[in-house]
């Protein structure tokens, strides 16, 4: 990926918060070839700036005003787009005797984090004038929120935009960072990157998709990391519950009534998984259908699931199971080299 996009004229920021920072895979990244490391979270921030990796690390969250001395300190550039932020940054740079980069964020339409087009040039003007602040160049971020996809024509207006400003100012801004793995299937269409020269992709480097419509990326793995878990139980059952229903804890309303009278039998096996360690509907495998879940147990049916207690089953994960699944104490990480 660090590669082909290079091709393009575009650095890679590794986005490594699904993952917590965790070092075994951001310094397989490095040696990849990325630019930097991106996190979100300045406790990953803090504990891959021991890691010592040699990139320099991006917090690609606004930072809180409250962590502003603890993002100059193991940051080296922040996401912003709140003048009081830009503010606090400086003045807790200026006391730690660092300049400190920042990456102004556009709002281009997908309506989480960034600056309305119309105060950009307030919001540069007062990076400027701050000392202790390096403006290093001018972000977006679509497809997170609203899945709006990146095109040619929000693309071409982040070109526009940087280019209005390098005039405006008289200054010259190295970055120009064009988005997420959303950004790729315009970019492997044809699109024309014009000066967008950087991306921070996270799902496409430990998922092998991009997140608009999951489709797996030529040539990367979709297995890189899977998730096992352990069979509890394995037993034919009935395929229908019976009794009165009710909301149960993680349905949104009450079941469906399954008013049908057969009762077919089927094999059915219970994984020691629940949604306390991975989003289930996140979950898949190939023949394996998931009747449902809850905190700690996982029911699974199909055609490979006869499955006896204390086999393993394994499964490929969404960005937000794989997020839930690093998040859970209960769920180990094991590091297999080479071809598994
Ligand atoms: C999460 C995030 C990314 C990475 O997104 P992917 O879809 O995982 O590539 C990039 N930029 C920002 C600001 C993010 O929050």
């Amino acid at each position: 990926m660090v590669d082909r996009l290079a091709r393009q004229g575009i650095k890679v920021t590794g986005v490594s918060k699904a993952i917590l920072g965790l070092p075994q895979i951001v310094r397989t990244w490095v040696a990849a070839g990325v630019h930097s490391i991106g996190e979100s979270r300045i406790e990953s921030i803090e504990s891959l700036s021991r890691c010592e990796l040699g990139v320099p690390l991006l917090l690609i969250r606004s930072p809180m005003l409250s962590q502003v001395d603890r993002v100059v300190a193991h940051a080296a550039i922040s996401c912003n787009s709140e003048a009081v932020v830009l503010r606090a940054l400086a003045a807790a740079a200026h006391c730690q005797g660092v300049r400190h980069g920042v990456l102004l964020m556009v709002e281009l339409g997908d309506l989480r984090e960034g600056i309305l087009v119309a105060d950009l040039e307030a919001m540069v003007l007062l990076t400027l004038a701050l000392p202790s602040l390096l403006l290093v160049g001018i972000g977006t971020n679509l497809g997170c929120q609203n899945g709006v996809a990146p095109d040619q024509s929000n693309m071409s207006e982040l070109s526009r935009l940087i280019k209005a400003l390098e005039g405006r100012f008289g200054i010259r801004l190295e970055w120009c960072s064009g988005g997420n793995s959303a950004n790729l299937p315009w970019l492997a269409g044809g699109g024309d990157p014009g000066r967008i020269n950087h991306l921070r992709l996270g799902e496409a480097l430990l998922l092998g998709r991009e997140p608009l419509t999951r489709t797996a990326i030529p040539g990367l793995y979709t297995d890189a990391i899977t998730l096992v878990a352990e069979v509890i139980e394995s037993k034919c059952k009935p395929t229908r519950a019976w009794g009165t229903r009710h909301c149960t804890s993680f349905a949104k309303g009450p079941a469906a009534p399954q008013k049908q009278p057969d009762q077919p039998m089927a094999m059915r096996a219970l994984l020691a998984l629940g949604e306390q360690d991975a989003d289930p509907a996140g979950l898949s495998c190939p023949g394996i259908s998931i009747e449902g879940a809850s905190s700690d147990h996982l029911v699974v049916s199909g055609a490979e699931s006869a499955l006896a207690v204390g086999d393993e089953q394994r499964f490929q994960l969404s960005y937000s199971s794989l997020l839930r699944a690093m998040t859970s104490p209960f769920v180990s990480r094991c590091f297999i080299e080479g071809p598994a």
